[in-house]
């Protein structure tokens, strides 16, 4: 199998959506038969974005395979319905650690250590690690056109496109701004982008413009002129109220036909029916309202939970109801306005995350949910403020908490296991990726996944206390999951008489539109009867 390459590049300004636009075409694609695979690359210089902060990066997703990758492979996932790896994911900082320690062990012998061609050739190789495995592989180029950082990227493609002439397209996402004074949509950045792409020997072959409003054919014309480009290859991307429009919105602009045209491959009927079938139960107007409190302290900025939204959006169209999501920062959550804040909660969510700030606040969020037989639902550290709470509050285990939080309490309730002594390196010591769990039956667990075992993905560092096991099933707690050997603690169910779940793995990463993730769903219909009931209490 000859691969195709597509390289995506962005341009005018950053946030374009070219993730979206990359995952959309490798879902119109896949949905003609073709086999698909996206890979990103970023500029920045970091070995991964294991350690960056969410409030500026967003989410960090994991891969099965344990790599902490950018957010943009979680939308290639959902988009593609396909587990994505390590190799999907490529940063400056991994390709320069690359050419630095073959530079250490002699393998250049003795010559000058170059962007070109030492640096460039490092880059082509991640993209021929792929080759021949896919029909199409799609490569995603993190940044803007421009930017210091991604101009070894852009060497690189140009000189892959050089060397597989024929099996190779660029495609440049530019803005095409609307001046409301004088009701005109503007070309010359897009101009002015494709300008800069060529300069540096890039010719794009499809223009994907963003708009509010579609292009008109006179702009496609226009733009295809200044840029050398055939008119039909000028795709317009019109503003979407959800994502999930995005690859029909494309469909409609045949977006696919022009990518197989251009490289003489024949077209195929796509088979659409099921994305449609998602697409039209998150629009059906009229639905019944289900609010879900995201109780987290990256709140401010949603990006930092992107697959924990998603997989209630999948679970909110598989339920058939909209989903509001109520955002409450755990930093300013008190006793005093805990009952105030959640009060129109229909189900309370609490998201992982790592260090002390906002750790109380999560803690009255759970016990709230617990006393008020609100469904909760609890993600990796979800679930260590749902111990906690249980211990302080149940229990009576005076000051319980975990390690991470305060290393001196008599109570460890969430600790680090015995042979886990890497207590200081911040990257790369923690629990990552896929692992086994066993389903206790008859539980919320076995319920959702109708199965008795599992793989999910992890990315934490602590575990629960066994020492703490028993007390916590005398008190009606049951460890409805736990690792194959029984020795880690999975997933923990809280004595409820609504819906109350908290596992130590990552089921965010899972969820896929047409495949709403078991726990999701259920929680979401939880909260749904919650909502039914709380209504009629008016
Ligand atoms: N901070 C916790 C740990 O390291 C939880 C991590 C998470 O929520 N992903 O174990």
């Amino acid at each position: 199998m000859q691969s195709k390459f597509l390289f995506v590049t962005g341009g005018v300004v950053s946030s374009l959506g070219k993730g979206i636009a990359a995952a959309s075409i490798g879902m119109l694609l896949k949905s003609r038969g073709f086999t698909v695979t996206i890979l990103k690359f970023d500029p920045y210089l970091n070995l991964d974005p294991g350690t960056m902060n969410p409030f500026q990066h967003g989410e960090v997703f994991v891969t099965e395979d344990g790599c902490e990758t950018d957010l943009d492979l979680g939308h290639y996932e959902r988009f593609i319905d396909q587990n994505l790896l390590r190799a999907n994911n490529v940063t400056s900082g991994m390709i320069y650690w690359d050419v630095l320690n073959r530079e250490r062990q002699g393998d250049y012998l003795g010559a000058t250590v170059q962007i070109i061609p030492h640096v460039t050739n490092a880059i082509k190789e991640k993209i021929t690690a792929l080759q021949d495995q896919f029909d199409f592989i799609i490569i995603e180029i993190g940044g803007t056109v421009g930017d210091i950082e991604g101009q070894p990227f852009l060497e690189a493609i140009r000189q892959f496109e050089f060397q597989n002439k024929r099996n190779c397209l660029h495609l440049h996402l530019t803005l095409v701004p609307y001046l409301p004074s004088n009701g005109e949509y503007k070309t010359k950045p897009t101009q002015h982008s494709v300008k800069e792409l060529r300069s540096l020997g890039i010719q794009p072959d499809i223009i994907i413009c963003r708009s509010i409003v579609p292009l008109t054919l006179e702009l496609k014309e226009k733009i295809a002129l200044f840029c050398e480009v055939k008119p039909e290859n000028v795709i317009s991307a019109v503003d979407a109220s959800s994502i999930y429009d995005i690859p029909l919105f494309f469909a409609k602009e045949k977006i696919a036909e022009v990518i197989l045209n251009e490289l003489e491959l024949e077209n195929s009927k796509p088979d659409l029916a099921e994305w449609e079938n998602f697409v039209t139960n998150i629009h059906i107007p009229n639905l019944p309202i289900v609010k879900i409190a995201i109780v987290g302290k990256y709140t401010s900025f949603s990006d930092s939970y992107i697959s924990v939204v998603e997989s209630l959006k999948h679970a909110a169209a598989h339920n058939k109801c909209k989903m509001e999501i109520i955002w409450v920062n755990s930093e300013t959550l008190t006793e005093e306005n805990v009952s105030q804040e959640l009060a129109h909660a229909n189900g309370i969510l609490v998201p992982g995350g790592f260090g002390d700030r906002g750790i109380e606040g999560m803690i009255l969020a759970a016990k709230y949910a617990r006393e008020n037989e609100i469904p909760y639902f609890g993600l990796c550290l979800g679930l260590h403020i749902a111990v906690i709470e249980f211990a302080r509050n149940v229990l009576k285990l005076e000051n319980a908490n975990s390690f991470e939080f305060d290393t001196e309490t008599k109570h460890h309730i969430i600790h680090y296991l015995p042979n886990q002594n890497d207590k200081i390196k911040k990257g790369g010591t923690m629990r990552l990726g896929g692992y086994v769990c066993k389903i206790k039956p008859n539980t919320l667990l076995a319920e959702a996944y109708k199965t008795d075992e599992i793989s999910e993905r992890h990315r934490h560092r602590y575990e629960f206390n066994n020492s703490y096991r028993k007390q916590f099933e005398d008190a009606g707690v049951i460890f409805s999951g736990t690792s194959p050997d029984n020795n880690l603690v999975e997933v923990v169910e809280m004595p409820h008489n609504s819906w109350f779940l908290a596992c130590q793995f990552h089921p965010e990463f899972k969820s896929r539109p047409q495949k709403s993730h078991p726990l999701f769903k259920n929680f979401v219909k939880a909260a749904k009867e919650k909502a039914g009931i709380q209504s009629n209490l008016f």
